[in-house]
Protein backbone atom coordinates (compact mmCIF):
# COMPACT_ATOMS: atom_id res chain seq x y z
CA UNK A 1 0.00 0.00 0.00
CA UNK A 2 1.27 3.39 -0.87
CA UNK A 3 1.21 5.53 2.17
CA UNK A 4 0.94 8.87 0.32
CA UNK A 5 -2.21 10.42 -0.93
CA UNK A 6 -3.29 10.10 -4.58
CA UNK A 7 -3.26 13.44 -6.29
CA UNK A 8 -7.23 12.89 -5.68
CA UNK A 9 -7.17 12.35 -2.21
CA UNK A 10 -4.90 14.94 -1.40
CA UNK A 11 -7.67 17.58 -3.12
CA UNK A 12 -10.02 16.07 -0.33
CA UNK A 13 -7.89 16.58 2.24
CA UNK A 14 -7.48 20.14 1.32
CA UNK A 15 -11.35 20.53 0.52
CA UNK A 16 -11.87 18.82 3.60
CA UNK A 17 -9.62 20.87 5.85
CA UNK A 18 -10.81 24.37 4.52
CA UNK A 19 -14.36 23.35 5.73
CA UNK A 20 -13.37 22.66 9.26
CA UNK A 21 -10.80 25.58 9.30
CA UNK A 22 -14.16 27.85 8.82
CA UNK A 23 -16.37 25.53 10.72
CA UNK A 24 -14.13 24.53 14.12
CA UNK A 25 -11.52 25.46 16.22
CA UNK A 26 -8.15 23.68 15.88
CA UNK A 27 -6.88 21.18 18.44
CA UNK A 28 -4.01 23.01 20.34
CA UNK A 29 -1.02 20.95 19.68
CA UNK A 30 0.27 20.75 23.45
CA UNK A 31 -3.14 19.68 24.75
CA UNK A 32 -4.15 15.77 25.49
CA UNK A 33 -7.32 14.84 23.07
CA UNK A 34 -9.88 14.87 25.43
CA UNK A 35 -11.21 11.14 27.04
CA UNK A 36 -14.91 11.94 26.08
CA UNK A 37 -16.27 8.55 27.34
CA UNK A 38 -18.70 9.63 30.41
CA UNK A 39 -19.31 13.04 29.36
CA UNK A 40 -21.57 11.45 26.74
CA UNK A 41 -24.33 11.52 28.81
CA UNK A 42 -25.32 15.00 29.20
CA UNK A 43 -28.07 16.62 27.77
CA UNK A 44 -25.89 19.52 26.43
CA UNK A 45 -23.37 17.59 24.87
CA UNK A 46 -25.89 15.59 23.25
CA UNK A 47 -27.32 18.36 21.59
CA UNK A 48 -23.93 19.90 20.53
CA UNK A 49 -23.10 17.04 18.77
CA UNK A 50 -26.48 16.95 16.71
CA UNK A 51 -26.10 20.62 15.96
CA UNK A 52 -22.35 19.23 14.68
CA UNK A 53 -23.67 16.49 12.87
CA UNK A 54 -26.61 18.65 11.19
CA UNK A 55 -24.08 21.10 10.09
CA UNK A 56 -22.05 18.43 8.70
CA UNK A 57 -24.48 17.09 6.59
CA UNK A 58 -26.18 20.23 5.23
CA UNK A 59 -22.95 21.05 3.96
CA UNK A 60 -22.06 17.78 2.33
CA UNK A 61 -19.54 16.44 5.01
CA UNK A 62 -21.61 13.59 6.87
CA UNK A 63 -21.83 9.43 6.02
CA UNK A 64 -19.47 10.37 3.39
CA UNK A 65 -19.12 6.41 2.17
CA UNK A 66 -23.38 5.80 2.48
CA UNK A 67 -25.25 6.45 -1.47
CA UNK A 68 -26.20 9.31 -2.35
CA UNK A 69 -29.83 8.35 -1.91
CA UNK A 70 -29.45 7.88 1.65
CA UNK A 71 -28.02 11.18 2.32
CA UNK A 72 -24.31 9.83 2.14
CA UNK A 73 -21.87 11.24 -0.26
CA UNK A 74 -20.90 8.13 -1.87
CA UNK A 75 -17.00 7.83 -1.67
CA UNK A 76 -14.90 5.46 -0.39
CA UNK A 77 -13.94 4.52 2.52
CA UNK A 78 -10.12 6.08 2.12
CA UNK A 79 -12.00 9.53 1.65
CA UNK A 80 -13.69 8.38 4.86
CA UNK A 81 -10.31 8.21 6.39
CA UNK A 82 -9.15 11.53 5.40
CA UNK A 83 -12.25 13.07 6.61
CA UNK A 84 -11.66 11.74 10.23
CA UNK A 85 -8.05 12.22 10.39
CA UNK A 86 -8.60 15.71 9.45
CA UNK A 87 -11.56 16.10 11.71
CA UNK A 88 -9.87 15.17 14.81
CA UNK A 89 -7.34 18.03 14.66
CA UNK A 90 -10.19 20.01 15.12
CA UNK A 91 -12.17 20.61 18.69
CA UNK A 92 -15.51 18.97 17.91
CA UNK A 93 -18.58 17.30 20.37
CA UNK A 94 -17.97 13.68 21.06
CA UNK A 95 -19.52 11.45 18.55
CA UNK A 96 -22.90 9.89 19.43
CA UNK A 97 -23.26 7.85 16.14
CA UNK A 98 -20.52 5.06 16.10
CA UNK A 99 -23.67 2.67 16.90
CA UNK A 100 -26.14 4.22 13.79
CA UNK A 101 -23.73 4.81 11.36
CA UNK A 102 -20.97 2.66 11.62
CA UNK A 103 -23.24 -0.55 12.38
CA UNK A 104 -26.98 -0.04 12.61
CA UNK A 105 -27.29 2.06 9.22
CA UNK A 106 -25.32 -0.72 6.92
CA UNK A 107 -27.35 -3.49 8.82
CA UNK A 108 -30.71 -1.74 7.53
CA UNK A 109 -29.09 -0.95 4.08
CA UNK A 110 -28.22 -4.52 3.45
CA UNK A 111 -31.81 -6.10 5.26
CA UNK A 112 -33.97 -3.23 5.29
CA UNK A 113 -36.88 -2.95 2.46
CA UNK A 114 -36.98 -0.58 0.57
CA UNK A 115 -39.60 1.56 2.74
CA UNK A 116 -37.29 1.20 5.51
CA UNK A 117 -34.64 2.12 4.07
CA UNK A 118 -36.24 5.77 2.67
CA UNK A 119 -38.16 6.13 6.55
CA UNK A 120 -34.69 5.30 8.36
CA UNK A 121 -31.53 5.97 6.70
CA UNK A 122 -31.99 9.61 5.66
CA UNK A 123 -32.82 11.10 9.40
CA UNK A 124 -30.28 8.30 10.57
CA UNK A 125 -27.68 10.42 8.62
CA UNK A 126 -28.19 13.70 9.19
CA UNK A 127 -28.30 12.69 13.07
CA UNK A 128 -31.29 14.07 14.44
CA UNK A 129 -32.65 10.75 15.35
CA UNK A 130 -30.20 8.44 17.63
CA UNK A 131 -29.65 4.85 17.53
CA UNK A 132 -28.72 2.15 20.09
CA UNK A 133 -28.37 -1.11 19.97
CA UNK A 134 -30.45 -3.55 21.89
CA UNK A 135 -28.70 -7.23 21.61
CA UNK A 136 -26.95 -8.32 25.27
CA UNK A 137 -28.98 -9.33 27.85
CA UNK A 138 -27.86 -10.43 31.57
CA UNK A 139 -27.32 -14.01 30.50
CA UNK A 140 -26.63 -13.53 26.84
CA UNK A 141 -23.39 -11.29 26.03
CA UNK A 142 -20.96 -13.40 24.34
CA UNK A 143 -23.52 -16.45 23.80
CA UNK A 144 -25.97 -13.65 22.09
CA UNK A 145 -27.83 -15.87 20.55
CA UNK A 146 -28.62 -17.71 23.54
CA UNK A 147 -31.18 -14.78 24.27
CA UNK A 148 -34.49 -14.91 26.40
CA UNK A 149 -36.56 -11.61 25.26
CA UNK A 150 -39.18 -12.56 23.28
CA UNK A 151 -41.83 -11.22 20.95
CA UNK A 152 -44.73 -13.12 19.75
CA UNK A 153 -47.48 -12.35 17.12
CA UNK A 154 -50.11 -9.92 18.12
CA UNK A 155 -52.45 -8.97 14.76
CA UNK A 156 -50.60 -7.55 12.36
CA UNK A 157 -47.84 -6.58 14.80
CA UNK A 158 -45.71 -8.16 17.47
CA UNK A 159 -45.44 -7.93 21.63
CA UNK A 160 -42.07 -7.97 23.02
CA UNK A 161 -41.25 -8.46 26.75
CA UNK A 162 -37.49 -9.36 28.21
CA UNK A 163 -34.64 -7.06 29.32
CA UNK A 164 -31.77 -6.40 28.06
CA UNK A 165 -28.54 -4.66 29.25
CA UNK A 166 -25.22 -2.65 28.50
CA UNK A 167 -27.31 -1.02 25.89
CA UNK A 168 -25.10 1.90 25.52
CA UNK A 169 -27.18 5.62 25.44
CA UNK A 170 -30.28 3.96 25.39
CA UNK A 171 -31.15 6.62 27.48
CA UNK A 172 -31.01 9.28 24.75
CA UNK A 173 -31.52 6.90 21.60
CA UNK A 174 -34.98 7.29 19.78
CA UNK A 175 -34.47 4.27 17.58
CA UNK A 176 -33.17 0.81 18.71
CA UNK A 177 -32.63 -2.53 17.08
CA UNK A 178 -33.38 -5.74 19.04
CA UNK A 179 -32.91 -9.81 18.35
CA UNK A 180 -35.54 -11.33 20.30
CA UNK A 181 -36.86 -15.06 20.48
CA UNK A 182 -39.87 -15.59 17.84
CA UNK A 183 -39.33 -19.37 18.20
CA UNK A 184 -38.19 -21.73 21.20
CA UNK A 185 -38.90 -24.92 19.38
CA UNK A 186 -35.65 -24.76 16.82
CA UNK A 187 -32.04 -24.45 17.60
CA UNK A 188 -30.97 -21.11 19.17
CA UNK A 189 -29.83 -19.40 16.33
CA UNK A 190 -32.67 -20.41 14.05
CA UNK A 191 -35.69 -18.82 16.35
CA UNK A 192 -34.55 -15.12 16.25
CA UNK A 193 -36.21 -12.07 14.79
CA UNK A 194 -34.21 -8.59 14.56
CA UNK A 195 -37.04 -5.32 14.65
CA UNK A 196 -36.56 -1.80 14.84
CA UNK A 197 -38.21 -0.05 18.33
CA UNK A 198 -39.45 2.80 18.94
CA UNK A 199 -37.38 4.05 22.27
CA UNK A 200 -40.56 5.85 23.55
CA UNK A 201 -43.24 3.10 23.38
CA UNK A 202 -45.26 2.33 26.15
CA UNK A 203 -44.05 -0.46 27.91
CA UNK A 204 -40.04 0.37 27.77
CA UNK A 205 -38.57 1.25 31.09
CA UNK A 206 -34.13 2.51 31.10
CA UNK A 207 -32.73 2.50 33.65
CA UNK A 208 -29.07 4.17 33.60
CA UNK A 209 -26.22 1.86 34.66
CA UNK A 210 -23.79 3.91 36.93
CA UNK A 211 -19.72 2.43 35.65
CA UNK A 212 -16.36 2.61 37.43
CA UNK A 213 -15.48 5.76 36.30
CA UNK A 214 -18.57 7.99 37.23
CA UNK A 215 -20.21 7.94 34.07
CA UNK A 216 -23.77 6.25 32.94
CA UNK A 217 -23.36 5.66 29.34
CA UNK A 218 -25.00 2.54 28.86
CA UNK A 219 -28.61 1.16 30.69
CA UNK A 220 -30.44 -1.39 31.39
CA UNK A 221 -33.88 -1.97 29.22
CA UNK A 222 -36.96 -3.50 30.12
CA UNK A 223 -39.77 -4.31 28.01
CA UNK A 224 -42.98 -5.30 29.16
CA UNK A 225 -45.61 -5.68 26.82
CA UNK A 226 -44.46 -3.52 24.15
CA UNK A 227 -46.33 -3.45 20.98
CA UNK A 228 -43.99 -3.48 17.74
CA UNK A 229 -45.94 -3.03 14.33
CA UNK A 230 -45.21 -6.02 11.43
CA UNK A 231 -43.20 -3.24 9.25
CA UNK A 232 -40.82 -2.94 11.91
CA UNK A 233 -39.45 -6.12 11.29
CA UNK A 234 -36.06 -6.46 9.65
CA UNK A 235 -35.68 -9.66 7.43
CA UNK A 236 -37.65 -12.47 7.50
CA UNK A 237 -39.21 -14.34 10.42
CA UNK A 238 -36.60 -16.42 12.08
CA UNK A 239 -33.35 -14.50 10.33
CA UNK A 240 -32.64 -12.83 13.31
CA UNK A 241 -29.29 -14.32 13.30
CA UNK A 242 -28.46 -13.65 10.06
CA UNK A 243 -29.11 -9.64 10.35
CA UNK A 244 -27.37 -9.63 13.27
CA UNK A 245 -24.17 -10.97 12.03
CA UNK A 246 -24.09 -8.16 9.80
CA UNK A 247 -24.70 -5.98 12.70
CA UNK A 248 -21.83 -7.33 14.79
CA UNK A 249 -19.32 -8.09 11.99
CA UNK A 250 -19.80 -3.82 11.11
CA UNK A 251 -19.27 -3.75 14.76
CA UNK A 252 -15.98 -5.09 14.60
CA UNK A 253 -14.52 -2.65 12.01
CA UNK A 254 -16.74 0.45 13.88
CA UNK A 255 -14.95 0.19 17.08
CA UNK A 256 -12.20 -1.99 16.53
CA UNK A 257 -10.31 0.79 14.90
CA UNK A 258 -10.99 3.30 17.41
CA UNK A 259 -10.16 0.44 20.22
CA UNK A 260 -6.45 0.84 19.73
CA UNK A 261 -3.69 2.62 21.07
CA UNK A 262 -3.71 6.07 19.61
CA UNK A 263 -2.53 7.75 22.58
CA UNK A 264 1.31 7.14 22.26
CA UNK A 265 2.06 11.32 21.87
CA UNK A 266 0.15 12.03 24.79
CA UNK A 267 1.89 9.14 26.97
CA UNK A 268 4.97 10.68 25.14
CA UNK A 269 4.48 14.35 26.37
CA UNK A 270 4.00 12.95 30.16
CA UNK A 271 6.19 11.09 30.04
CA UNK A 272 8.72 14.09 29.75
CA UNK A 273 6.09 16.24 31.82
CA UNK A 274 5.96 13.88 35.20
CA UNK A 275 9.60 13.38 37.75
CA UNK A 276 11.05 10.58 38.41
CA UNK A 277 13.87 10.33 40.70
CA UNK A 278 13.89 14.50 40.11
CA UNK A 279 14.45 14.32 36.71
CA UNK A 280 11.85 14.03 33.78
CA UNK A 281 10.66 10.43 33.58
CA UNK A 282 11.59 10.27 29.70
CA UNK A 283 15.46 10.81 30.77
CA UNK A 284 14.97 7.09 32.45
CA UNK A 285 16.63 3.79 30.92
CA UNK A 286 13.15 1.95 32.02
CA UNK A 287 10.79 4.50 31.09
CA UNK A 288 12.25 4.92 27.49
CA UNK A 289 12.42 1.24 26.78
CA UNK A 290 9.01 0.87 28.25
CA UNK A 291 7.71 3.92 25.69
CA UNK A 292 9.68 1.93 22.49
CA UNK A 293 8.14 -0.96 23.13
CA UNK A 294 4.70 0.58 23.03
CA UNK A 295 5.73 2.41 20.10
CA UNK A 296 6.53 -0.57 18.13
CA UNK A 297 3.34 -2.33 19.13
CA UNK A 298 1.38 1.05 18.28
CA UNK A 299 2.79 1.11 15.16
CA UNK A 300 1.97 -2.33 14.00
CA UNK A 301 -1.14 -1.56 15.12
CA UNK A 302 -1.61 1.24 12.78
CA UNK A 303 -0.43 -0.56 9.68
CA UNK A 304 -2.84 -3.84 10.29
CA UNK A 305 -5.51 -1.44 10.45
CA UNK A 306 -4.38 0.44 7.05
CA UNK A 307 -3.97 -3.50 5.70
CA UNK A 308 -7.43 -4.11 6.34
CA UNK A 309 -8.47 -0.72 5.22
CA UNK A 310 -7.08 -1.11 2.08
CA UNK A 311 -8.83 -4.61 1.35
CA UNK A 312 -12.06 -2.75 2.22
CA UNK A 313 -11.56 0.38 -0.11
CA UNK A 314 -10.50 -2.42 -2.94
CA UNK A 315 -14.51 -3.45 -2.18
CA UNK A 316 -13.75 -6.14 0.10
CA UNK A 317 -17.10 -6.79 3.14
CA UNK A 318 -15.97 -6.76 6.92
CA UNK A 319 -15.00 -9.98 7.64
CA UNK A 320 -13.42 -12.05 10.85
CA UNK A 321 -9.91 -10.32 10.26
CA UNK A 322 -11.21 -7.36 11.21
CA UNK A 323 -11.16 -8.72 14.94
CA UNK A 324 -7.51 -8.35 15.09
CA UNK A 325 -7.32 -4.32 15.27
CA UNK A 326 -9.54 -4.76 18.90
CA UNK A 327 -8.05 -7.85 20.25
CA UNK A 328 -4.63 -6.47 20.40
CA UNK A 329 -5.48 -2.46 20.42
CA UNK A 330 -7.69 -2.96 23.18
CA UNK A 331 -5.30 -4.68 25.74
CA UNK A 332 -2.94 -2.29 24.09
CA UNK A 333 -4.41 0.70 25.14
CA UNK A 334 -5.07 -0.62 28.56
CA UNK A 335 -1.68 -1.30 29.11
CA UNK A 336 -0.60 2.44 27.96
CA UNK A 337 -3.34 3.67 30.45
CA UNK A 338 -2.04 1.41 33.45
CA UNK A 339 1.74 2.92 32.47
CA UNK A 340 0.64 6.54 32.36
CA UNK A 341 -0.96 6.32 35.92
CA UNK A 342 2.40 4.82 37.02
CA UNK A 343 4.26 6.83 35.68
CA UNK A 344 2.21 9.71 38.31
CA UNK A 345 3.37 7.83 41.33
CA UNK A 346 1.41 8.42 44.51
CA UNK A 347 -0.71 11.40 42.10
CA UNK A 348 -1.74 8.47 39.85
CA UNK A 349 -4.07 7.75 42.08
CA UNK A 350 -6.44 10.91 42.33
CA UNK A 351 -8.70 11.54 40.11
CA UNK A 352 -9.67 15.19 40.05
CA UNK A 353 -10.42 17.14 37.08
CA UNK A 354 -7.92 20.51 38.61
CA UNK A 355 -5.58 18.73 41.13
CA UNK A 356 -4.81 15.39 38.32
CA UNK A 357 -2.20 15.46 36.04
CA UNK A 358 -3.60 16.38 32.54
CA UNK A 359 -7.19 16.65 33.58
CA UNK A 360 -7.20 13.00 35.01
CA UNK A 361 -7.38 12.30 31.50
CA UNK A 362 -4.94 8.99 32.29
CA UNK A 363 -6.87 7.85 35.08
CA UNK A 364 -10.26 8.51 33.13
CA UNK A 365 -9.37 6.25 29.84
CA UNK A 366 -7.70 3.57 32.46
CA UNK A 367 -11.03 2.59 34.21
CA UNK A 368 -12.42 2.80 31.19
CA UNK A 369 -10.72 0.47 29.32
CA UNK A 370 -11.66 -3.17 30.70
CA UNK A 371 -14.80 -1.95 29.33
CA UNK A 372 -13.27 -1.63 25.72
CA UNK A 373 -11.76 -5.33 26.02
CA UNK A 374 -15.13 -6.77 27.00
CA UNK A 375 -17.41 -4.53 24.39
CA UNK A 376 -18.21 -5.65 20.56
CA UNK A 377 -16.36 -9.07 21.65
CA UNK A 378 -14.59 -9.82 24.65
CA UNK A 379 -10.48 -10.69 24.19
CA UNK A 380 -11.20 -14.63 24.70
CA UNK A 381 -14.29 -14.75 22.15
CA UNK A 382 -12.19 -12.34 19.53
CA UNK A 383 -9.18 -14.81 19.64
CA UNK A 384 -11.74 -17.67 18.92
CA UNK A 385 -13.12 -16.16 16.02
CA UNK A 386 -9.43 -15.26 14.99
CA UNK A 387 -8.90 -18.91 15.54
CA UNK A 388 -11.76 -20.47 14.25
CA UNK A 389 -12.44 -18.42 11.45
CA UNK A 390 -8.71 -17.42 10.13
CA UNK A 391 -6.89 -19.68 11.09
CA UNK A 392 -9.09 -22.26 10.46
CA UNK A 393 -8.80 -24.34 13.99
CA UNK A 394 -10.71 -26.61 15.02
CA UNK A 395 -13.98 -24.89 16.66
CA UNK A 396 -15.27 -25.14 19.98
CA UNK A 397 -17.70 -28.12 21.30
CA UNK A 398 -21.23 -26.77 21.07
CA UNK A 399 -23.45 -28.90 22.61
CA UNK A 400 -26.28 -27.04 22.38
CA UNK A 401 -25.86 -26.73 18.15
CA UNK A 402 -28.83 -28.95 16.89
CA UNK A 403 -30.99 -28.57 20.33
CA UNK A 404 -34.18 -26.74 19.87
CA UNK A 405 -34.05 -23.68 22.46
CA UNK A 406 -36.26 -24.73 24.69
CA UNK A 407 -34.33 -27.71 25.60
CA UNK A 408 -30.96 -26.65 26.46
CA UNK A 409 -30.32 -26.50 30.50
CA UNK A 410 -29.00 -23.36 31.16
CA UNK A 411 -28.87 -23.24 35.17
CA UNK A 412 -31.23 -22.66 37.77
CA UNK A 413 -33.02 -19.58 35.30
CA UNK A 414 -32.95 -22.68 32.68
CA UNK A 415 -33.51 -21.11 29.04
CA UNK A 416 -36.51 -23.96 28.72
CA UNK A 417 -37.69 -23.55 32.34
C1 LIG B 1 -18.64 -0.27 27.25
C2 LIG B 1 -19.64 -1.31 26.79
C3 LIG B 1 -20.64 -0.96 25.90
C4 LIG B 1 -21.57 -1.92 25.48
N1 LIG B 1 -22.56 -1.52 24.63
C5 LIG B 1 -23.49 -2.43 24.24
C6 LIG B 1 -24.59 -2.01 23.43
O1 LIG B 1 -24.73 -0.85 23.05
N2 LIG B 1 -25.52 -2.94 23.10
C7 LIG B 1 -25.43 -4.24 23.48
O2 LIG B 1 -26.29 -5.03 23.11
N3 LIG B 1 -24.41 -4.67 24.27
C8 LIG B 1 -23.44 -3.79 24.66
N4 LIG B 1 -22.41 -4.19 25.48
C9 LIG B 1 -22.39 -5.56 25.96
C10 LIG B 1 -21.30 -6.44 25.35
O3 LIG B 1 -21.62 -6.76 24.01
C11 LIG B 1 -21.17 -7.69 26.22
O4 LIG B 1 -20.76 -7.25 27.52
C12 LIG B 1 -20.18 -8.64 25.67
O5 LIG B 1 -20.65 -9.24 24.48
C13 LIG B 1 -19.82 -9.77 26.68
O6 LIG B 1 -20.97 -10.37 27.17
P1 LIG B 1 -21.20 -10.53 28.74
O7 LIG B 1 -20.96 -9.22 29.41
O8 LIG B 1 -22.53 -11.18 28.92
O9 LIG B 1 -20.06 -11.53 29.26
P2 LIG B 1 -20.05 -13.11 29.13
O10 LIG B 1 -20.39 -13.50 27.73
O11 LIG B 1 -20.87 -13.69 30.21
O12 LIG B 1 -18.52 -13.43 29.36
C14 LIG B 1 -17.94 -13.54 30.67
C15 LIG B 1 -16.51 -14.04 30.53
O13 LIG B 1 -16.49 -15.36 29.93
C16 LIG B 1 -15.66 -15.38 28.78
N5 LIG B 1 -16.24 -16.27 27.77
C17 LIG B 1 -17.55 -16.32 27.38
N6 LIG B 1 -17.70 -17.25 26.42
C18 LIG B 1 -16.47 -17.79 26.17
C19 LIG B 1 -15.99 -18.80 25.29
N7 LIG B 1 -16.80 -19.40 24.43
N8 LIG B 1 -14.66 -19.09 25.31
C20 LIG B 1 -13.82 -18.45 26.17
N9 LIG B 1 -14.21 -17.50 27.05
C21 LIG B 1 -15.53 -17.17 27.05
C22 LIG B 1 -15.67 -13.94 28.27
O14 LIG B 1 -14.53 -13.68 27.48
C23 LIG B 1 -15.67 -13.16 29.59
O15 LIG B 1 -14.36 -13.06 30.10
C24 LIG B 1 -21.47 -3.26 25.92
C25 LIG B 1 -20.46 -3.62 26.82
C26 LIG B 1 -19.55 -2.68 27.25
C27 LIG B 1 -18.48 -3.09 28.21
Amino acid sequence: MDFNDTPQEAEFRTKARAWLQKNAEPVNPDEAAPDVLGEREDPETIARSKAWQARKYDEGWAVLTWPKEYGGQGLGRMENVIWNQEEAKFVTPPNIYTIGHGMLGPTIMSHGTPEQKNQYIPSMARGQEVWCQLFSEPAAGSDLAGLRSTAVHDGDGWVLNGQKIWSTGAHYSDWGMIVVRTDPNVPKHAGLTYFIVDMRSPGIEIRPIKQINGGSGFNEVFFSDVRIPGENRLGAEGDGWRVALTTLMNERVAIGAGAGAGRFKDLFRLARQVKLGGRPAIEDGAVRQKLASIYVRSRGLHYTGLRTLSALSQGATPGPEGSIGKAVGAPLAQEIAAFAVELQGAAGALLDEEASVMEGLWQNVWLSAPGMRIAGGTDEILKNIIAERVLRLPPETRLDKDVAFRDVPSGPAGAGS
